[in-house]
């Protein structure tokens, strides 16, 4: 398998004097894998995320995307690889109120240029793929918190990107309803996409297969590799 993501030495230095809230950065995370970011609040988890998720660039260090260097890339191209390649789920869902989860759905593929009645159709089977084959009609505020989530990940999914980031998507939900999420991330995951997630449940975490503690912007400990202590 190959590397889906390398990060060099990536810094993100915010004001002036920069503060670093991704202090050096060396990570690799290889085609496949399920990783789980944990660490404090404030230690630069979501940063470090959108580093990967390229909706925010290094202003050190090179961060690569299935071997691309970010830095080379206008911002138009940048945003095109972030629409086919990437998944994005957050903590606060992110779904257009007052509509379908079915159209909530479809939209993910609104950049795609893939036809309405074609998005609908396909938003229909991965509704179906995350256990909402009974909601597809319903409203976002018709629908509990897990099932919002679910909306989510099924409209990040639709694409069929190969990379699912998620930034604390059980953050808002119950532990029942966040383990159950975790639940539907492995299935993903087992089909073949690589998923990098990111929460605060450390009991979550234990269960993934390979965990990333961040410190300060750094890179305190990580499962997959012995060398860093
Ligand atoms: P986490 O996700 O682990 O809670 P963040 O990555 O959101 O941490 O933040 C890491 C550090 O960077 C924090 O000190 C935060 O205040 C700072 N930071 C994050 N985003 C910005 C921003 N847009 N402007 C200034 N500082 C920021
Ligand atoms: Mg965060």
């Amino acid at each position: 398998m190959s590397d889906i993501i390398v990060l060099r030495d990536v810094e993100r230095g915010y004001g002036e004097p920069p503060a670093l809230a991704c202090a050096g950065v060396n990570l690799t995370i290889r085609e496949g894998e399920f990783v789980a970011i944990v660490g404090p609040s404030g230690s630069g988890k979501s940063t470090l995320l959108n580093l990967i998720g390229t909706l925010d660039r290094p202003t050190a260090g090179t961060a690569l995307i299935e071997g691309v260097d970010v830095r080379g890339l206008s911002d138009r191209a940048l945003s095109a690889l972030r629409a086919h390649r990437i998944g994005f789920v957050f903590q606060q869902f992110h779904l257009a109120e007052g509509v379908t989860a079915l159209d909530n759905v479809a939209d993910g593929l609104l950049y795609a240029g893939v036809p309405r009645p074609e998005r609908r159709e396909r938003a229909r089977a991965v509704l179906d793929r995350v256990g909402l084959a009974h909601r597809h009609d319903h409203r976002s505020h018709q629908l509990s918190g897990g099932e919002r989530q679910r909306v989510a990940i099924a409209r990040a999914m639709i694409g069929e990107p190969p990379l699912l980031l998620a930034d604390e998507p059980t953050g808002n939900l119950d532990s029942m309803a966040g383990a159950r999420i975790i639940e539907l991330l492995h299935e993903i995951n087992a089909r073949g996409t690589t998923v990098v997630v990111i929460t605060h449940d450390a009991e979550l975490a234990e269960r993934l297969p390979r965990r990333i503690a961040i410190r300060d912007g750094r890179v305190l400990s990580d499962s997959a590799s012995r060398s860093i202590a």
